[in-house]
Protein backbone atom coordinates (compact mmCIF):
# COMPACT_ATOMS: atom_id res chain seq x y z
CA UNK A 1 0.00 0.00 0.00
CA UNK A 2 1.34 2.97 -0.99
CA UNK A 3 1.08 6.68 1.37
CA UNK A 4 -1.98 8.32 0.11
CA UNK A 5 -2.81 12.31 0.92
CA UNK A 6 -4.82 12.75 4.23
CA UNK A 7 -8.40 13.01 3.18
CA UNK A 8 -10.99 15.59 3.58
CA UNK A 9 -13.80 13.48 5.48
CA UNK A 10 -10.65 12.14 7.75
CA UNK A 11 -9.83 15.57 8.89
CA UNK A 12 -10.56 19.12 7.61
CA UNK A 13 -8.77 20.63 4.66
CA UNK A 14 -8.07 23.95 6.67
CA UNK A 15 -6.68 21.08 9.99
CA UNK A 16 -3.79 18.62 9.60
CA UNK A 17 -0.17 18.38 9.03
CA UNK A 18 1.61 21.06 6.51
CA UNK A 19 2.87 18.89 4.03
CA UNK A 20 2.75 18.85 0.33
CA UNK A 21 -1.47 17.16 -0.28
CA UNK A 22 -0.95 16.47 3.57
CA UNK A 23 1.29 13.48 2.64
CA UNK A 24 2.69 11.71 5.29
CA UNK A 25 6.21 13.05 6.18
CA UNK A 26 9.35 11.11 5.90
CA UNK A 27 13.20 11.62 7.24
CA UNK A 28 14.84 11.03 4.18
CA UNK A 29 13.77 9.75 0.80
CA UNK A 30 14.77 5.67 1.51
CA UNK A 31 11.72 3.61 0.10
CA UNK A 32 9.84 6.59 -1.80
CA UNK A 33 9.22 6.31 -5.62
CA UNK A 34 8.45 10.56 -5.22
CA UNK A 35 10.61 12.65 -2.76
CA UNK A 36 8.46 16.53 -2.27
CA UNK A 37 10.87 18.94 -0.55
CA UNK A 38 11.46 22.30 0.06
CA UNK A 39 14.35 24.51 -0.45
CA UNK A 40 13.35 27.50 1.11
CA UNK A 41 15.70 30.06 -0.26
CA UNK A 42 15.86 33.83 -1.94
CA UNK A 43 19.45 34.83 -1.52
CA UNK A 44 20.00 34.33 -4.91
CA UNK A 45 17.23 36.46 -5.92
CA UNK A 46 18.15 39.63 -7.89
CA UNK A 47 14.65 41.92 -7.47
CA UNK A 48 12.20 41.47 -5.08
CA UNK A 49 12.92 38.81 -1.86
CA UNK A 50 10.63 36.66 0.01
CA UNK A 51 10.69 32.85 -2.09
CA UNK A 52 12.20 31.84 1.34
CA UNK A 53 8.64 31.63 2.39
CA UNK A 54 7.74 29.80 -0.72
CA UNK A 55 8.00 25.96 0.27
CA UNK A 56 5.53 26.55 3.20
CA UNK A 57 2.89 28.48 1.40
CA UNK A 58 3.08 25.85 -1.81
CA UNK A 59 2.29 23.28 1.04
CA UNK A 60 -0.62 25.10 2.99
CA UNK A 61 -1.98 26.18 -0.35
CA UNK A 62 -1.58 21.98 -1.53
CA UNK A 63 -4.45 20.99 1.26
CA UNK A 64 -7.04 21.81 -1.44
CA UNK A 65 -5.80 18.85 -3.72
CA UNK A 66 -7.58 15.53 -4.20
CA UNK A 67 -5.66 12.70 -5.01
CA UNK A 68 -7.59 11.97 -8.92
CA UNK A 69 -6.41 14.36 -11.78
CA UNK A 70 -10.25 14.84 -13.30
CA UNK A 71 -9.09 15.99 -16.24
CA UNK A 72 -6.46 13.49 -17.17
CA UNK A 73 -7.27 10.41 -15.47
CA UNK A 74 -4.33 10.26 -13.34
CA UNK A 75 -3.83 8.30 -10.49
CA UNK A 76 -0.16 8.86 -9.14
CA UNK A 77 -0.98 7.72 -5.57
CA UNK A 78 -2.33 4.50 -7.18
CA UNK A 79 1.48 3.29 -8.14
CA UNK A 80 4.03 6.18 -6.86
CA UNK A 81 4.96 5.76 -2.91
CA UNK A 82 4.80 9.44 -1.94
CA UNK A 83 6.01 11.96 1.48
CA UNK A 84 7.34 14.97 2.11
CA UNK A 85 10.47 14.97 3.28
CA UNK A 86 10.51 18.62 4.75
CA UNK A 87 12.83 21.31 3.57
CA UNK A 88 17.00 21.18 3.09
CA UNK A 89 18.57 23.27 5.59
CA UNK A 90 19.94 25.87 3.51
CA UNK A 91 22.47 28.82 4.73
CA UNK A 92 21.27 31.37 4.95
CA UNK A 93 23.92 33.99 5.48
CA UNK A 94 26.13 31.80 2.47
CA UNK A 95 24.20 31.68 -1.42
CA UNK A 96 27.50 29.34 -2.01
CA UNK A 97 27.22 27.28 1.45
CA UNK A 98 23.98 27.04 0.06
CA UNK A 99 24.36 25.31 -2.84
CA UNK A 100 26.70 22.82 -1.65
CA UNK A 101 23.86 21.94 1.16
CA UNK A 102 21.85 21.19 -1.77
CA UNK A 103 23.62 19.20 -3.80
CA UNK A 104 24.48 17.01 -0.66
CA UNK A 105 20.59 17.14 -0.29
CA UNK A 106 19.54 15.93 -3.61
CA UNK A 107 22.81 13.29 -3.80
CA UNK A 108 20.81 11.41 -1.44
CA UNK A 109 17.31 11.78 -2.87
CA UNK A 110 18.47 10.70 -5.75
CA UNK A 111 20.66 7.87 -4.17
CA UNK A 112 17.61 6.55 -2.50
CA UNK A 113 16.22 6.13 -6.03
CA UNK A 114 13.60 8.56 -5.26
CA UNK A 115 12.17 11.27 -7.91
CA UNK A 116 13.19 14.72 -6.43
CA UNK A 117 9.66 17.27 -6.60
CA UNK A 118 10.76 20.48 -5.53
CA UNK A 119 9.36 23.55 -4.02
CA UNK A 120 10.98 26.62 -4.42
CA UNK A 121 12.75 28.78 -3.61
CA UNK A 122 14.34 31.09 -6.05
CA UNK A 123 15.77 29.62 -9.11
CA UNK A 124 19.39 29.64 -8.01
CA UNK A 125 18.47 25.95 -6.69
CA UNK A 126 18.29 24.72 -9.76
CA UNK A 127 21.65 24.44 -10.30
CA UNK A 128 23.15 22.04 -7.22
CA UNK A 129 19.52 19.82 -7.73
CA UNK A 130 21.09 19.71 -11.72
CA UNK A 131 24.40 18.77 -10.21
CA UNK A 132 22.79 15.59 -8.25
CA UNK A 133 20.30 14.14 -11.18
CA UNK A 134 23.51 14.53 -13.43
CA UNK A 135 25.95 12.41 -11.21
CA UNK A 136 23.24 9.98 -11.27
CA UNK A 137 22.01 10.21 -14.74
CA UNK A 138 24.19 11.97 -16.92
CA UNK A 139 23.41 14.77 -18.71
CA UNK A 140 19.65 15.54 -19.10
CA UNK A 141 17.23 16.83 -20.99
CA UNK A 142 15.99 19.85 -19.64
CA UNK A 143 12.39 21.69 -19.71
CA UNK A 144 12.94 25.23 -18.52
CA UNK A 145 9.41 26.87 -18.52
CA UNK A 146 10.55 31.02 -17.75
CA UNK A 147 9.60 34.34 -18.61
CA UNK A 148 14.12 34.47 -18.38
CA UNK A 149 16.31 32.54 -19.47
CA UNK A 150 18.63 32.55 -16.34
CA UNK A 151 21.58 32.73 -18.42
CA UNK A 152 23.72 35.55 -17.52
CA UNK A 153 27.19 35.08 -16.58
CA UNK A 154 27.32 36.55 -13.56
CA UNK A 155 24.89 38.99 -11.60
CA UNK A 156 26.95 41.74 -10.09
CA UNK A 157 29.99 39.81 -10.36
CA UNK A 158 28.91 36.18 -9.05
CA UNK A 159 28.53 33.50 -10.92
CA UNK A 160 25.88 31.96 -8.92
CA UNK A 161 23.09 33.50 -8.25
CA UNK A 162 18.94 32.71 -9.68
CA UNK A 163 19.70 34.53 -12.96
CA UNK A 164 23.07 32.11 -14.00
CA UNK A 165 21.64 28.81 -13.22
CA UNK A 166 21.55 27.37 -16.78
CA UNK A 167 24.56 28.82 -18.25
CA UNK A 168 26.87 27.27 -15.58
CA UNK A 169 24.23 23.82 -16.32
CA UNK A 170 25.44 23.82 -19.92
CA UNK A 171 29.32 24.65 -19.20
CA UNK A 172 29.16 21.89 -16.41
CA UNK A 173 27.72 19.48 -18.69
CA UNK A 174 25.05 18.82 -16.68
CA UNK A 175 22.23 18.90 -19.19
CA UNK A 176 22.47 17.73 -23.06
CA UNK A 177 22.05 20.97 -25.37
CA UNK A 178 20.86 19.86 -27.83
CA UNK A 179 17.75 18.83 -25.55
CA UNK A 180 16.70 21.86 -23.93
CA UNK A 181 13.76 23.82 -24.17
CA UNK A 182 13.09 26.57 -22.99
CA UNK A 183 9.70 28.52 -23.12
CA UNK A 184 7.71 31.60 -22.24
CA UNK A 185 10.66 34.17 -22.63
CA UNK A 186 9.83 37.77 -22.79
CA UNK A 187 10.06 40.87 -21.21
CA UNK A 188 13.64 43.70 -21.40
CA UNK A 189 16.87 42.67 -21.68
CA UNK A 190 20.16 43.95 -21.93
CA UNK A 191 21.10 43.33 -25.14
CA UNK A 192 19.10 42.49 -27.82
CA UNK A 193 20.66 39.22 -28.34
CA UNK A 194 20.24 38.12 -25.14
CA UNK A 195 18.04 35.32 -25.95
CA UNK A 196 20.02 33.77 -29.38
CA UNK A 197 23.35 33.16 -27.61
CA UNK A 198 21.76 29.93 -26.27
CA UNK A 199 20.05 29.57 -29.46
CA UNK A 200 24.01 29.01 -31.16
CA UNK A 201 24.22 26.19 -27.99
CA UNK A 202 21.79 23.85 -29.68
CA UNK A 203 19.06 25.24 -26.82
CA UNK A 204 15.39 25.62 -28.22
CA UNK A 205 14.04 29.09 -27.46
CA UNK A 206 10.30 29.31 -27.71
CA UNK A 207 9.07 33.12 -26.77
CA UNK A 208 6.14 33.97 -25.45
CA UNK A 209 5.22 36.15 -28.40
CA UNK A 210 4.78 33.00 -30.05
CA UNK A 211 2.30 31.31 -28.09
CA UNK A 212 -0.19 34.31 -27.34
CA UNK A 213 -3.92 33.17 -27.63
CA UNK A 214 -2.62 29.78 -29.17
CA UNK A 215 -3.38 26.13 -26.90
CA UNK A 216 0.53 25.03 -26.13
CA UNK A 217 -0.79 21.45 -26.57
CA UNK A 218 1.32 20.91 -29.79
CA UNK A 219 4.08 22.51 -28.89
CA UNK A 220 4.37 19.80 -25.84
CA UNK A 221 3.92 17.49 -28.38
CA UNK A 222 6.28 18.73 -30.40
CA UNK A 223 8.81 18.43 -27.16
CA UNK A 224 7.77 15.26 -26.28
CA UNK A 225 8.60 13.81 -29.87
CA UNK A 226 12.50 15.45 -29.96
CA UNK A 227 13.34 15.26 -26.76
CA UNK A 228 13.45 11.42 -26.58
CA UNK A 229 13.45 8.53 -24.12
CA UNK A 230 16.36 9.72 -22.24
CA UNK A 231 16.25 11.49 -18.72
CA UNK A 232 14.57 15.16 -18.64
CA UNK A 233 14.42 17.35 -15.65
CA UNK A 234 11.46 19.91 -15.83
CA UNK A 235 11.93 23.15 -14.00
CA UNK A 236 8.94 25.26 -13.68
CA UNK A 237 9.50 29.41 -12.58
CA UNK A 238 6.30 30.82 -11.76
CA UNK A 239 6.86 33.98 -12.94
CA UNK A 240 6.51 32.13 -16.53
CA UNK A 241 2.85 32.79 -15.68
CA UNK A 242 1.20 36.46 -16.37
CA UNK A 243 1.38 38.10 -13.53
CA UNK A 244 -2.47 38.56 -13.48
CA UNK A 245 -2.87 34.67 -12.73
CA UNK A 246 0.56 34.29 -10.60
CA UNK A 247 1.33 37.93 -9.39
CA UNK A 248 3.67 36.80 -6.19
CA UNK A 249 6.78 37.02 -7.79
CA UNK A 250 10.45 38.00 -7.66
CA UNK A 251 10.79 39.25 -11.14
CA UNK A 252 7.69 39.62 -12.99
CA UNK A 253 7.09 40.30 -16.54
CA UNK A 254 3.96 41.35 -18.34
CA UNK A 255 1.97 39.41 -21.34
CA UNK A 256 2.98 35.68 -19.89
CA UNK A 257 1.36 32.34 -20.09
CA UNK A 258 -1.98 31.82 -18.43
CA UNK A 259 -3.08 28.89 -16.57
CA UNK A 260 -4.48 26.81 -18.90
CA UNK A 261 -1.80 27.45 -21.44
CA UNK A 262 0.77 26.18 -17.98
CA UNK A 263 -1.35 23.06 -17.58
CA UNK A 264 -1.83 22.25 -20.94
CA UNK A 265 2.08 22.03 -21.34
CA UNK A 266 2.36 19.98 -18.46
CA UNK A 267 -0.31 17.03 -19.49
CA UNK A 268 1.30 17.23 -23.22
CA UNK A 269 4.57 15.86 -21.95
CA UNK A 270 3.29 12.26 -20.40
CA UNK A 271 4.88 9.86 -21.85
CA UNK A 272 8.64 12.00 -21.30
CA UNK A 273 11.11 10.24 -18.70
CA UNK A 274 11.32 12.53 -15.87
CA UNK A 275 13.28 12.30 -13.25
CA UNK A 276 12.68 15.71 -11.32
CA UNK A 277 11.09 18.44 -11.53
CA UNK A 278 11.03 21.82 -9.31
CA UNK A 279 8.61 24.73 -9.20
CA UNK A 280 9.89 28.10 -8.01
CA UNK A 281 10.18 31.43 -7.44
CA UNK A 282 6.69 31.80 -5.27
CA UNK A 283 7.33 34.78 -2.94
CA UNK A 284 4.34 34.82 -0.74
CA UNK A 285 5.28 38.53 0.53
CA UNK A 286 3.79 39.67 -3.01
CA UNK A 287 0.74 37.02 -3.44
CA UNK A 288 -1.73 38.21 -1.15
CA UNK A 289 -4.59 36.56 -2.57
CA UNK A 290 -2.67 33.18 -2.07
CA UNK A 291 -3.42 32.88 -6.06
CA UNK A 292 0.20 32.03 -6.88
CA UNK A 293 0.61 29.13 -4.60
CA UNK A 294 -2.10 27.80 -5.26
CA UNK A 295 -0.98 27.38 -8.79
CA UNK A 296 2.17 26.33 -7.61
CA UNK A 297 0.59 23.64 -6.08
CA UNK A 298 -1.41 22.91 -8.57
CA UNK A 299 1.41 22.83 -11.49
CA UNK A 300 3.38 20.89 -9.19
CA UNK A 301 0.55 18.01 -8.56
CA UNK A 302 0.13 18.11 -12.54
CA UNK A 303 3.91 17.36 -12.95
CA UNK A 304 3.37 14.09 -10.72
CA UNK A 305 0.88 13.24 -12.71
CA UNK A 306 3.03 12.86 -16.11
CA UNK A 307 5.78 10.75 -14.06
CA UNK A 308 6.73 7.61 -15.65
CA UNK A 309 4.91 4.79 -13.93
CA UNK A 310 1.55 6.90 -12.72
CA UNK A 311 -1.43 5.28 -14.19
CA UNK A 312 -4.42 6.81 -15.93
CA UNK A 313 -7.68 5.51 -15.16
MN1 LIG B 1 14.05 31.61 -13.45
MN1 LIG C 1 11.98 33.99 -14.13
Amino acid sequence: MTNQPLGGNDMPRFAGPNTFMRLPSAVNAEGLDVAFVGVPMDIGASWRSGTRFGPKAIRAESAMLRPYNMGTGAAPFDSLNCADIGDVAINTFDLKDSVRRISDAFDEIVGFGAVPMTMGGDHTLTLPILRAIAGKHGPVGLIHIDAHADINDHMFGEQIAHGTPFRRAYEEGLIDRKRVWQVGLRGTGYTAEDFNEARGWGFHVVQAEDLWHKSLTPLAGHIREQIGNGPVYITYDIDSLDPAYAPGTGTPEIAGLTTPQAVELIRGLWGVNVVGCDLVEVSPPYDTSGNTALTGANLLYEMLCILPGVVRR
